[in-house]
Parts: C-alpha cells; sequence; structure tokens
C-alpha cells in the first residue's frame, strides 16, 4: 500500500487538530459570544489547528510543503497579543512547550505554501467556520496533492457520529478504499465505507450548505423537483456532506454558485474529493468536469460542485443543465 507513512501522520495531525477545536468549542463559545456574533473562538481554533497540523508534517516530513488557508500577518500584530496568547496556549496543550509564541507563529506560516510546485498539502483547519461557531459541524480537512492529482484525504468531523461515538474521521489514499474511524478513539481499526447503491435519482437524498450564501438553495430545490426527489434537503456544514455521501447518509452534494466571480478554493474540496471517489462515487463540477487541482490555491477551471454515489452522476449533471440553462 502506497501513502502509508503519509497516512499515519495525517491522521496523527487531524487528530490533534480535532482536539484542540473541540476543547475550543467547548470553552471559548458562550451565550456570551453567541449573542455578540463574536466570532474569536473560531479564529483561535483556526490558528491553533493549523499550527498542530503544521507541527505534526513537519516532524514526519520535513521537506513537505503545505497549502493552508490560514497565516499569520493578522495575529503579529500589536493589537492582537491576546488573542495571540490564547493560540499558543492552546497549541501547548496539545503539543508541549516547545510551543512558544516564535515557534506558533512559524508552524502557521509553514502552510503559506503557493501550490506552485508538483507535491504540497493542503489544510482547512476549520471548514465550517459558521457551523463551528453554532456548536454544529464543521471539518479538520487536509489533503494532499502530486502532479494536480489528489491522492491522500483526511477529513476529521469531530461532531459527526459513528454508532454511539461522536467524532468521525475519514479516510482515503489513490488507489486505496474509504475508511471512517472514531475520531477520538486511536485503537479504532476503522471500516470501509462505500456510497449508496441507488441507481435513479429519485430514490436519492441530497445533501447541501446550511449557508444559502455558500451554495445556490432555490436553484438545487427545483433540480431535487426535477429528480423526483421528495424529502427535505440534509443541510450540513462543511466537507462533512462529502463524508455524507461516501457513508450513505446522502447520494448527493450539491454545491451550486451563489456568484459569478466565487472561485472554490482546494482545500474546501481536496480531502472530501478523495474520499466520495475512494467510496465508490463520482466528483466532478457542475458542468460534469473533473475538479482541476494542478492551478494553485483555487479551482479556476470549474464551477460549482456536484459529488454523488455515481451512477446517478449523469442525471443529476442533466438536470442541472436542464434547469440552469
Ligand atoms: P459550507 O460549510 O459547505 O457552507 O462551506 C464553507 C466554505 O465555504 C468555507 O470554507 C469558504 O471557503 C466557502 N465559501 C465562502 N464563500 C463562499 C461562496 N460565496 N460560495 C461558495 N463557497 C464559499
Ligand atoms: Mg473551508
Amino acid at each position: 500500500m502506497s501513502y502509508q507513512l503519509e497516512l499515519k501522520a495525517g491522521i496523527e495531525a487531524v487528530r490533534a487538530a480535532a482536539n484542540v477545536c473541540r476543547a475550543v468549542q467547548a470553552n471559548l463559545i458562550t451565550a456570551d459570544t453567541l449573542e455578540k456574533k463574536d466570532k474569536s473562538p473560531v479564529t483561535v481554533a483556526d490558528f491553533a489547528a493549523q499550527a498542530i497540523v503544521c507541527a505534526h508534517l513537519l516532524k514526519a516530513l520535513p521537506n513537505d510543503l503545505m497549502v493552508g488557508e490560514e497565516d499569520s500577518a493578522e495575529l503579529r500584530a500589536d493589537e492582537e497579543a491576546s488573542l495571540r496568547a490564547s493560540v499558543v496556549q492552546h497549541v501547548a496543550e496539545q503539543v508541549g512547550s516547545e510551543a512558544d509564541e516564535a515557534q506558533v507563529l512559524a508552524w502557521i506560516d509553514h502552510g503559506s505554501a503557493d501550490g506552485s510546485q508538483p507535491r504540497y498539502w493542503t489544510l482547512d483547519p476549520i471548514d465550517g467556520t459558521k457551523g463551528f461557531l453554532r456548536g454544529e459541524q464543521y471539518a479538520v480537512a487536509l489533503g494532499l496533492i502530486e502532479n494536480g492529482e489528489v491522492v491522500l484525504g483526511v477529513l476529521g468531523c469531530p461532531n459527526l457520529k459513528v454508532g454511539d461515538h461522536q467524532g468521525a474521521l475519514f479516510t482515503a489514499t489513490k488507489d486505496g478504499g474509504a475508511t471512517m474511524y472514531r475520531l477520538f478513539d486511536e485503537t479504532d481499526q476503522g471500516q470501509a465505507i462505500q456510497v449508496a447503491q441507488v441507481t435513479s435519482a429519485s430514490q436519492a437524498r441530497f445533501c447541501e450548505s446550511v449557508e444559502s450564501g455558500h451554495s445556490n438553495q432555490s436553484e438545487s430545490a427545483k433540480i431535487a423537483e426535477l429528480l423526483g426527489i421528495t424529502g427535505e434537503p440534509y443541510r450540513i456544514d462543511s466537507q462533512c456532506k462529502y463524508a455524507a455521501v461516501a457513508r450513505n447518509d446522502a447520494s448527493i452534494y450539491l454545491r451550486l454558485p451563489t456568484s459569478e466571480t466565487y472561485r472554490e478554493k482546494i482545500w474546501d474540496h481536496a480531502a472530501g474529493k478523495l474520499i466520495v471517489e475512494a467510496a465508490g462515487g463520482t466528483v466532478t463540477d457542475m458542468h460534469g468536469k473533473p475538479l482541476d487541482f494542478s492551478l494553485g490555491r483555487h479551482l479556476d477551471n470549474n464551477k460549482g460542485v456536484v459529488a454523488t454515489c455515481g451512477a446517478i452522476h449523469d442525471e443529476v449533471i442533466n438536470a442541472i443543465q436542464q434547469v440552469r440553462g
């Protein structure tokens, strides 16, 4: 099996980052922060999670590059001293006393590669920040890209359940299958997952963003109607949508553009796309084109995203073309 060193390092990194996210969500999100719509808890967790993932990967694979969503510029400002202290404290709780301020900032900035090299990791330290702040779903999403192809994906979903265990971890490697683990149980051996065996879209359940600003929900409702889908959409934040398709909680994930100019980011899709494909599904943009990860930080050659269990993919793409004209 290829990519075993990378897989082990990626799993450890995502588990450690998920620990810090869970701690921040439990300790820093209060009635007060919710009422004030205070985003500082997610800011702390975002930076801390990126520092932790980079620290782990640097130890295991010191020559590998990282394209992360965050950089430390904002955090270095004089007026952000207390935010910075909180980030350093949360990182130190996971990785120990070597995590002083300079080291944490350097770890965060390890994520500043631009995606122009043949091999690099990409990280969304907290995908679904709005879900995180609502106390709902979010994900730590880590992918490895080689020559424009996603070859490994690790997705930590701290609030998604596996049986009665809260926290799910999904992994996939190129040429390997998709596996689901209990996120906060390192002894778990995992189980193979597979997409739904649905052959007509009318039998499908579809999922989409909770945020109507991130995906065109009125258009997806028309597409669902055309496909004969009668159930309500499963609305869930973050790449948990890809996980939902991979493990057959849903058979379709629709992400339809809300603006002409928005460009999808590679870290919002790399891990999830590979996990769906490894579970037997299909992922393309809304025109049915493969997602092109060879262009740096954005999916500049693609519009929207459609993930399905596979057999119904063309049917879904055709319905999208019909509704969008
Ligand atoms: P979701 O949880 O699926 O709603 O997606 C969260 C992700 O949406 C974030 O990581 C953002 O990068 C991304 N995002 C932000 N604005 C937009 C937009 N206008 N269209 C699509 N995605 C967006
Ligand atoms: Mg994101």
